[in-house]
């Protein structure tokens, strides 16, 4: 049984109308399908959902889940990205749209200490503003700012409580075995502090295989290790493609799945029903 719950369309930084998505799940026989916008932020960028046609997502979401209920169930939720005093609360954004669920991330990290739009580390986007930013924020520093990366994290999941944690260690994505050693102990403390909470929330990690279909890296998010580190303490999961087209809405799930089977578990749990494996 397949499904996904992480997508994004033309609306946000994906390509495509809803609608293209809901025929190609139908059509590769998923039971359902979810759609998670990057939440709108308050300052202008090119990737969220822009805060004047938010409400035509919504209401395109709606219509689909009404004309296609007999054929798929579709969802409405919400990339939701958590930036210490400046996004607004995970709970505004879902009682205000009546959303079903969402997805937490951390695509951009702030510095320590700082409430400054100007003080905000872009983790993902090319890797030349990765570097750039570890560089300016964090003096060079990449310990400390995979650190800053994971506590941010930490602290959505214990304060915002989303149903969904997403890409968990994207912060690795563009290391590239450079700059740290996720084998080091600091990380892997770091991971605990993160998974700890994670667990204490009931928050579902997914395995996102977006990275490795999209080429840039060699490994699902997260990382078979951290994967294993859920396994032992009994961390729910699911599989997500992140599609960002149509035609990657089940992109390597399969592959996910197994990967979760030979980790041990049995089961997958999405926010509204569990799939044996
Ligand atoms: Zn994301
Ligand atoms: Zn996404």
């Amino acid at each position: 049984m397949k499904y996904n719950f992480h997508t994004h369309s033309h609306h946000d930084d994906g390509k495509e109308p809803l609608e293209d998505f809901v025929k190609e799940a139908v059509e590769k026989g998923l039971q359902a399908i979810g759609f998670t916008g990057h939440s709108p932020l308050p300052f202008s960028n090119e990737w969220s959902l822009p805060k004047e046609t938010y409400p035509d997502y919504l209401a395109e979401v709606r219509r689909l889940k009404e004309q296609y209920k007999d054929v798929i169930d579709v969802y409405m939720g919400l990339e939701i990205d958590y930036i210490p005093g400046y996004s607004d609360n995970f709970r505004n954004f879902l009682n205000g749209a009546g959303l079903d669920y969402c997805i937490g991330s951390v695509h951009l990290v702030m510095k320590p200490g700082s409430n400054e739009c100007s003080d905000i580390w872009f983790i993902d986007g090319p890797r030349e503003g990765y570097l750039k930013g570890i560089d300016r924020l964090f003096d060079g520093d990449a310990r400390a700012a995979a650190e800053a990366f994971f506590e941010q994290s930490r602290e959505m999941v214990a304060t915002q409580r989303p149903h969904i944690i997403g890409h968990l260690d994207k912060v690795n994505m563009h290391n590239k075995g450079d700059l740290f050693n996720p084998s080091e102990e600091w990380y892997q403390k770091a991971v605990h502090r993160l998974l700890e909470a994670v667990a204490a929330a009931g928050t579902i990690v997914e395995l996102n295989t977006r990275g490795v279909y999209s080429g840039k890296t060699d490994a699902f998010f997260p990382a078979t290790p951290i994967l294993q580190k859920c396994f032992e303490y009994d961390i729910p999961v699911m599989v997500n493609t992140d599609a960002h087209h149509p035609s990657q809405v089940d992109k390597l799930f399969d592959e996910g799945v197994q990967l979760l089977k030979d980790i041990g578990y049995r089961k997958m749990t999405t926010p509204f029903f569990e799939v044996e494996i």
